[in-house]
């Protein structure tokens, strides 16, 4: 069936919004990567949450689909059965991993907003993974707090993925390096806020824009200084910064 002209210019919309959010030195590079290998690939419930999160207006916050596609194999190579997310926001990167875990495989999802989160709700169920979801509306701190109280809890998580209040990862990560286990995954999303941690401090940037840049480069020097765990910050989407935790 013909595509409509509504599709036609929220795919647009979708595009346009993805041209803006790479770190490529050339946007038909990037293009190029969604063409070949990312769209030909991509579930049909992520196409469709992906193009009801671009028309949202702070659509922009949602992880790229090429990052979607990398977290969806990451979790399947580690068989990830038990992760953690911090920031869900419509989704997209909850469904993500939803998908890749196995038909067992749970994922407590955080986030203040539930909002956000009912409206990709519905996209979720339909996709049939709404079962491996615990959402849990509330700030991130206390519930992580509440969680490690459990000692069920404690080393028991195969993976974390952290997308939310830049002020707070350095929090986040103290409690994840309990709740994650030895040899499990600790993920940061943004760690290259848009190339501007490597831009000068008086660069042309808003001042909140500023602040995250501040938090990002105090979270990288001190991922970069952490023994606990072996790094890797990948130039993908915003950034994504990997730890494995080995003690
Ligand atoms: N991971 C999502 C994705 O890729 O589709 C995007 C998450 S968005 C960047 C950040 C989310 O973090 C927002 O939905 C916001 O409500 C949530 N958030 C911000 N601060 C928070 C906090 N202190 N506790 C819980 N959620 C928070
Ligand atoms: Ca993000």
């Amino acid at each position: 069936m013909a595509e409509s002209n509504q599709g036609k210019s929220q795919n647009a919309n979708a595009q346009q919004k993805l041209t803006q959010k790479h770190l490529l030195q050339k946007d038909a590079l990037y293009q190029y990567i969604l063409q070949t290998n990312v769209y030909p690939r991509e579930p049909e419930c992520l196409k469709e949450l992906r193009e009801l999160t671009a028309n949202h207006s702070r659509g922009l916050m949602a992880i790229p689909p090429d990052e979607g596609q990398f977290l969806i194999l990451l979790l399947k190579l580690i068989n990830a059965k038990k992760t953690i997310e911090i920031g869900v926001f419509t989704g997209y990167s909850l469904l993500c991993t939803a998908l890749a875990l196995p038909p067992d495989g749970k994922v407590i999802g955080i986030d203040m907003n539930r909002e956000s989160y009912n409206l990709g709700r519905p996209i979720i169920e339909k996709a049939g993974v709404a079962h491996k979801i615990d959402f849990r509306e509330g700030l991130a701190l206390p519930i992580l707090d509440e969680l490690i109280q459990n000692e069920e809890m404690q080393d028991s998580f195969d993976f974390a993925f952290i997308d939310a209040d830049k002020v707070n990862a350095l929090n986040y990560h103290e409690r994840l390096l309990n709740l994650v286990k030895i040899g499990g995954l600790i993920c940061y999303d943004n760690t290259l806020w848009s190339g501007s941690v490597a831009e000068a401090p008086d660069a042309a940037m808003s001042e909140l824009g500023r602040n995250i840049r501040h938090y990002t480069i105090e979270l990288n020097k001190a991922l970069a200084a952490d023994r606990r765990i072996e790094i890797s910050l990948l130039p993908i989407g915003d950034g994504l910064t990997l730890c494995r935790r080995i003690s």
